[in-house]
């Protein structure tokens, strides 16, 4: 009824008037967030498709906020975006992702780790610089390290982005494009910049088993990643029947809740040692 109709609208208004509230607020803690350690990193393995075995894993950040408890990326990391907090953060994520993988490679595993790098960050003009600071402070070999940079971050296909991901690629350094197919695909970069790694993204995989256009869609990214010489990994696998496929299909890695949720540093150890 229109009563009805009113009553929502009102509820609506509410709801968004304290949303914008909780943002400023949080985009205000963000600040001191770092200083006092209250964000920490999970790990989610990646796993070779034809080995069944972990290949590297991906640092996925979290903020343990001391009213409000854990606090999902999904919820602050466009508000760092905004308010360029983004490029601290994204550093420590970085720093931290370094010595986690040093702290492997000591204890005897080679384990390729993931960072997400925003398009804010990678604008920025001391993106290569600040990497490369991470990787040398860390005692990391380059080769360890993979990059994962959204579509639209490259989309301006800037002299600033190719020189950062040839000077990356010098370091040993693999730049993946992450959430692959979901905004604006376009095959002009896919030429221009030097890629490494394609990453499906989930929205693809979920429905790949039943629906015949995404399956064709998956085979068919599989087939450029190759066609391109880089190699084409999964995301958000989370059955045995999407696994198959993708194994049919010759998709080269996979990440999902199938084979782990993002867990923290010591799980991911346990994890080496017994499905590796
Ligand atoms: P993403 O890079 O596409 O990461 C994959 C997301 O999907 C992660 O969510 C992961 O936990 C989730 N996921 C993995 N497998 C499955 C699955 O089988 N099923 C389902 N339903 N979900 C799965 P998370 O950790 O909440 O991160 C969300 C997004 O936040 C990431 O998407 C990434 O864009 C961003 N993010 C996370 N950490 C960082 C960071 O350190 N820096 C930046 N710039 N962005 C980050
Ligand atoms: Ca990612
Ligand atoms: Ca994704
Ligand atoms: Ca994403």
């Amino acid at each position: 009824s229109k009563a009805q109709g009113k009553n929502t609208y009102h509820w609506f208004d509410h709801e968004l008037i304290q949303e914008t509230i909780r943002k400023y607020q949080l985009e205000q803690e963000l600040m001191s967030a770092l200083e006092q350690e209250q964000f920490y990193l999970l790990y989610q393995p990646k796993v070779d498709v034809k080995k069944g075995v972990i290949s590297g894993v991906e640092a996925l950040v979290r903020w343990k906020h001391p009213d409000l408890g854990v606090i999902p990326p999904i919820d602050f990391i466009s508000i760092a975006e905004e308010s360029q907090q983004i490029i601290a953060l994204g550093a420590w994520v970085m720093q931290q992702s370094c010595y986690q993988g040093k702290r492997w490679l000591d204890a005897g595993q080679e384990v390729a780790i993931s960072v997400n790098v925003s398009a804010v960050q990678l604008a920025h003009d001391d993106v290569y610089e600040m990497i490369k600071r991470a990787l040398t402070e860390a005692a990391l070999p380059g080769y360890l390290l993979q990059v994962e940079i959204t579509e639209s971050a490259i989309m301006e296909n800037s002299n600033h982005i190719i020189d950062t991901f040839s000077q990356l690629r010098a370091l040993g350094v693999k730049v993946a494009i992450d959430d692959f197919g979901v905004a604006y695909s376009s095959l002009n970069y896919l030429r221009r910049l030097p890629i490494d790694i394609l990453k499906i993204d989930k929205s693809f995989v979920d429905d790949c088993v039943t629906n015949q256009k995404d399956r064709m869609i998956v085979r068919t990214v599989v087939q450029l990643g190759h066609n391109l010489g880089m190699s084409v990994t999964a995301e958000g696998v989370e059955d045995e029947a999407q696994l198959a496929l993708l194994k049919t299909e010759g998709c080269d890695e996979y990440q999902g809740y199938l084979f782990s949720k993002p867990v923290s540093a010591p799980e991911i150890s346990e994890l080496l040692f017994s499905k590796r």
